[in-house]
């Protein structure tokens, strides 16, 4: 990712800062980047092929535990306007009571906007992830 695409001198909207604060933003983003508290509105990852996972067969393993993550929605989806956010995260997936995405339907752990799922959904593997306990997958 550009450092300076993040934070721009100059921009309008933004105060001025100094070399010195910006480099300590910088690493403070980077780091809650890193722990998948913080998205960078409009950053998408860009040539990325969607995941090839047989998540049919191994929900009933997994029950769709990537399905209570959280992620930012990209630019694009939250000015489409067809899947929810969190009002008091903007402009992170909504993620009702029970820790689950309003979108998914309970019975079948199924997403009931599969075909115009967000990006973040198109692309997650879980076999790289190790938020996903072993054992929830089954890599036959
Ligand atoms: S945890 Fe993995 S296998 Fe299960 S639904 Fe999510 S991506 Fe598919
Ligand atoms: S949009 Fe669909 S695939 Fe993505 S978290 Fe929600 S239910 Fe799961």
């Amino acid at each position: 990712m550009n450092n300076d695409s993040i934070i721009e001198s100059g921009d309008p909207g933004h105060p001025d800062i100094t070399d010195e604060e910006k480099e300590k933003l910088l690493l403070l983003v980077q780091k809650m980047l890193g722990m998948g508290i913080c998205a960078v509105y409009g950053q998408e990852d860009e040539g990325l092929p969607d995941a090839c996972l047989d998540c049919e067969t191994n929900l009933k393993w997994c029950r769709a535990i990537c399905c209570t993550f959280q992620f930012a929605l990209t630019k694009e989806e939250v000015q489409k306007g067809h899947l929810k956010y969190n009002p008091s995260r903007p402009f992170f997936i909504a993620r009702d009571t029970d820790g689950y995405c309003p979108h998914l339907e309970r019975g079948t752990m199924r997403c009931t906007v599969w075909s115009e799922r967000p990006l973040r959904c198109r692309r997650y593997d879980c076999t790289e992830d190790a938020a996903v306990p072993k054992g929830r997958i089954n890599h036959e």
